[in-house]
């Protein structure tokens, strides 16, 4: 089908869009939503296809493996940088397929051709000449010769599928091109909270605080001391408060919002000042001096103490998996234990990057776990314990607590000089985004993420505040009073996003 539009229209108020691109662009909508019969019938009346001629032949040719007539002319419209991947992808697949049939010598003769007419340079192709050397290391115990029919022909389905996001249009593209636009707005509202709160019909402008943690509904006074730290559980149903009167209470959300003691763990001989919940809410930690206690959720039983008499128990994190937990020591005796749930054993981790890490922090959802010192942090592939290998972060001021994202994308580090700096732990670690205004000099501050999709930052103060900031922000956009002494620790409710617990010296 030929497109008769010589001069394509500009649709928009503002004539940014070409119509014959959107045109395409809902034809791989409508097929990608299986209305194949919609699609063909727009294709008919606007006289526009998604897929060129050019394109069709070349798939038709590669699902053959019809490499001695594969034609070049698709290559000729494209960017010359495009053409040039889309080249070299198209060679490896054809000597991979020659070393599997056991015929080197075409192979070798494919890497000896220029292709440098067509923007594929020879050095940019060489690297593929490694195939042919290391054919019985790649894919699986006896190498490419292993291989069979079925797998080339996902291979080769797979490359087509590669090339059409090259040369047509991204995968999905004006599905992604309309959430961009969404997710524009939803970043410009400042309190943004209330999931399914966007429609494509309107544009979204401000939320208000509605949704938002800004009034005092519950004050909890079951503790006879200082509350220390709390955490509510993953699935958002119970919070747990570590204080200095020595006990741990699990408080149960009703379902209209308010909170009730539960249970009272007791059994601690000192503070408790770290709670951890494991990934699927059944076992709690909680850490006092020299403890670590480990309880059932359910029935309130103890299963078991760790004791550690000369080193300070520090923090204490469940293994991604559930398969472990691991604490750090703190004091001049620093390490970092790591214990087995399968055969029960306890390991020290040294790591000779990071002999003094004693702090650990985790998330269910993560695959690494941290390690702090001081000013340091070792993010640790849980696959890689003690293998060395791990990533470093270096801070100019000393760091009070580490705290990372429910997905493990981020951490949130605390600092004495009154930062939070938040990484991405996926970036190449090179700068932080800052957060300011909170109090934080002496004393070991909590923070946290929390939030709808974890846009928000909640941190407790010196100055007796919880201030939350919206994560584009560096300056707080609610600072909340009530508190009269140190906040020492906040919890976001991960499935409540109004609901923020904080926990003081009062
Ligand atoms: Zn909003």
């Amino acid at each position: 089908m030929e497109n008769n539009d010589n001069q394509p229209m500009r649709l928009g108020p503002k004539g940014l869009i070409s119509k014959q691109e959107l045109v395409k662009l809902i034809i791989q909508c409508l097929n990608s939503l299986g209305y194949d019969a919609s699609a063909i019938s727009l294709e008919s009346q606007s006289h526009i296809s998604y897929r060129t001629p050019p394109f069709d032949l070349l798939e038709r040719q590669i699902l053959l493996g019809d490499w001695e007539s594969l034609t070049l002319a698709v290559f000729q419209d494209i960017r010359d940088d495009i053409r040039a991947i889309v080249l070299f992808l198209t060679i490896r697949q054809f000597i991979v397929e020659c070393v599997i049939r056991g015929d080197d010598a075409t192979a070798l003769g494919i890497l000896r051709k220029d292709f440098s007419a067509l923007g594929l340079r020879q050095d940019r192709i060489a690297p593929i000449a490694y195939i042919i050397i290391a054919k019985n290391k790649i894919g699986g115990p006896g190498g490419l010769g292993d291989i069979d029919d079925g797998v080339i022909v996902e291979m080769r389905r797979d490359l087509v599928s590669r090339l059409e996001e090259l040369i047509l249009a991204p995968n999905r593209r004006l599905e992604c091109l309309v959430e961009k636009a969404l997710d524009a707005q939803r970043s410009s509202c400042t309190y943004h909270n209330l999931e399914d709160s966007i429609s494509l019909y309107e544009d979204h402008h401000s939320c208000g605080k509605v949704y938002f943690p800004t009034e005092t509904l519950q004050i909890l006074t079951h503790h006879t001391d200082e509350v220390w730290y709390i955490q509510f559980s993953n699935n958002g149903e119970y919070l747990a408060s570590g204080s200095s009167d020595f006990q741990t209470i699990i408080w149960q959300v009703w379902e209209n919002g308010n909170l009730i003691l539960r249970q009272r763990l007791r059994g601690h001989q000192s503070p408790v000042y770290f709670v951890s919940w494991s990934p699927d809410d059944t076992k709690l930690l909680t850490c006092g001096y020299h403890v670590l206690k480990f309880w059932e959720v359910n029935t309130g039983r103890l299963i078991c103490t760790f004791l550690e008499q000369s080193a300070i128990l520090s923090s204490c994190a469940w293994f991604p998996n559930s398969e472990g937990l691991i604490f750090g020591c703190s004091g001049p005796n620093r390490r970092k234990h790591m214990y087995k749930f399968d055969d029960k054993s306890f390991i020290e981790l040294s790591g000779s990057d990071n002999p003094m890490a004693g702090n650990v922090a985790t998330a269910s959802n993560s695959n690494f776990i941290c390690f702090f010192t001081r000013n340091e942090i070792f993010i640790q592939d849980v696959g890689k314990l003690g293998m060395n290998t791990e990533r470093k972060i270096t801070e100019n001021s000393e760091i009070t607590s580490v705290c990372v994202s429910k997905d493990g994308n981020h951490l949130i580090v605390n600092l004495n000089n009154q930062e939070i700096h938040v990484w991405d732990t996926a970036g190449k670690l090179v700068k932080p985004l800052v957060y300011q205004g909170h109090k934080q000099a002496r004393f070991v501050i909590h923070s946290c993420f929390g939030g709808l999709d974890s846009m928000f930052i909640a941190s407790g103060s010196e100055d007796s505040q919880v201030y939350i900031w919206n994560r584009q922000s560096s300056k707080p956009i609610e600072i909340l009073s009530g508190h009269s002494m140190v906040v020492n620790c906040v919890s976001w409710n991960p499935k409540r996003h109004y609901m923020l617990a904080s926990a003081s010296d009062d």
